[in-house]
């Protein structure tokens, strides 16, 4: 999905949240925009290359859907790491507890927007990219190509 919608859905969201997050609302806006940096990250890993607008163009002209490539912050295992460190922190970081849950809503607003899209711009579903560590291992084990970098590789 667009950086752009990511960007006005997060901002919205931020806004609408704000009588109850108070400034930390920016956490959603982080939660909701940034994690797309992940992205980012697989492009300095795979090319080799820190140039943000090209990898910006890559992911936009490039049809990735069949690469099954894992982004760190799209995967099933950091959504319930999120959720836990969102549902201990009220007991054990309070302080901080406003902020993760904020976070914890960005995330997940921008999840089901990414799921929705996908589901609208790929006929047979929602498997068109890996989001869970787990069966990336499992698909690079049936193709005898598991090792720890494979799992960051297309
Ligand atoms: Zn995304």
């Amino acid at each position: 999905m667009h950086l752009s919608r990511h960007f006005i859905i997060s901002s919205v969201l931020a806004a609408i949240s704000y009588p109850f997050f108070g400034w930390q609302s920016i956490f959603l806006f982080i939660g909701g925009f940034f994690i797309d940096g992940d992205h980012y990250l697989w492009y300095i890993f795979t090319k080799k290359n820190f140039n943000l607008k090209k990898a910006y163009h890559f992911h936009l002209n490039n049809d990735l859907s069949e690469k099954k490539i894992i982004d760190i912050f799209h995967t099933a295992e950091f959504w319930i790491l999120i959720l836990l460190a969102s549902l201990l922190s009220n007991s054990y970081l309070p302080y901080y507890h406003t902020a993760i849950l904020a976070f914890t809503f960005g995330i997940y607003s921008h999840i089901i927007c990414d799921l929705i899209h996908e589901y609208n711009h790929h006929k047979l579903g929602i498997d068109a990219r890996v989001y869970s560590f787990y069966s990336r291992a499992l698909h690079l084990k049936r193709k005898n190509k598991f090792t720890f970098w494979n799992m960051f590789k297309d």
